[in-house]
């Protein structure tokens, strides 16, 4: 069977081609949109994200700048510092980067981002207003998933979708999703009683896990649908999926790339999330 590679390239372009233009149009009336990425943490692929997350930004007419903590930063100081960048109006949009110093949980500070400025939806007031179906900002990778599907013309609804992973940034909220596309959704994790049977029963499998390699071709049934969320560091320093793609290639009936599938849509929603953000608080 031939497996179709679900790239992310364009729907990401015509997401971002949008955005700039609703930047621009915002920067004309003297409110260019801005970013702010809190940074508590000393950690190389941190680091590297900040930058391509301020490149992106940059190439879309969106001001983002860079709060630097430290490493050692304590829960009271972070959650400071998102108060008082969430009290400003010169503010859009709050990103809290990770990992968080030692001792410090994303749930312990993650509440000190104001719902409307919380562009990557990781609050417990975001995720709750996702579980209950009302406006906000869900988390962009969890988004570029459901997007990139819908962009590929993948259906979901009445679809049985297993997501490998359950974690409050990517599984949870992704589940909550699917369920609101009418998707039948199992969420799998690490105590998972016989994963391969379990992915292998559903049309659509989303690897979450963090786990090079952990989906392979027995993971998958003939003709699903798979979809690789996994970032993690190959043996030679590149970047690789959750999927092992050679096993899964010619059994599966499409397979997103890493990198090149979710990757590239998810920030292209973050600044998505952006520029909707400045414009409810400028309208
Ligand atoms: P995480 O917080 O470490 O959560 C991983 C989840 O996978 C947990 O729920 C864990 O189960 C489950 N898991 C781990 N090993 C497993 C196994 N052998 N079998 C079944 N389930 C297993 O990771 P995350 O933040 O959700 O991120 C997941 C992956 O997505 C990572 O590779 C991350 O780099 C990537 N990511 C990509 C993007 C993007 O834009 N492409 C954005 C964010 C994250 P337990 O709950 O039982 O521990």
């Amino acid at each position: 069977m031939d497996t179709i590679s679900l790239i992310g390239k364009e729907l990401a372009a015509a997401l971002n081609s949008d955005t700039a233009e609703r930047a621009a149009a915002l920067t004309e009336r003297g409110a260019a949109p801005r970013l702010v990425l809190v940074v508590a943490n000393d950690d190389p692929a941190s680091g590297w994200y900040v930058k391509s997350l301020q490149r992106a930004a940059g190439r879309l007419g969106i001001d983002c700048d860079t709060v630097d903590l430290g490493a050692t930063a304590t829960a009271d100081a972070i959650r400071s510092q998102l108060r008082g960048l969430c009290a400003d109006i010169a503010v859009d949009a709050v990103m809290l980067q990770t990992p968080l110093p030692d001792g410090v949980a994303l749930q312990d500070v993650s509440s000190a981002i104001a719902a409307a400025k919380d562009v990557d939806g990781v609050s417990p007031h975001s995720l709750g207003l996702l579980a209950t179906g009302l406006p906000g900002f869900p988390p962009a990778t969890s988004e570029a998933v459901v997007e990139l599907a819908k962009h590929h013309d993948i259906p979901l609804a009445g679809k049985h979708v297993a997501v490998v992973g359950r974690s409050n940034v990517v599984g949870k909220p992704l589940a909550q999703l699917l369920l609101a596309e009418d998707a039948t959704v199992t969420v799998c994790h690490s105590r998972t009683t016989d994963l391969p049977a379990v992915t292998a029963a559903a049309d659509i499998v989303v690897a979450a896990a963090g786990r090079a390699g952990l989906i392979t071709g027995d993971h998958v049934r003939e003709g699903a649908v798979v979809i690789d969320v996994g970032t993690n560091e190959g043996p030679d320093g590149k970047i690789v999926g959750d999927v092992d793609a050679a096993s899964v290639q010619g059994k599966a009936g499409a397979l997103s790339p890493v990198p090149g599938g979710v990757g590239p849509v998810t920030t292209a929603l973050l600044m998505r999330h952006v520029v909707r953000a400045a414009e409810a608080s400028r309208a």
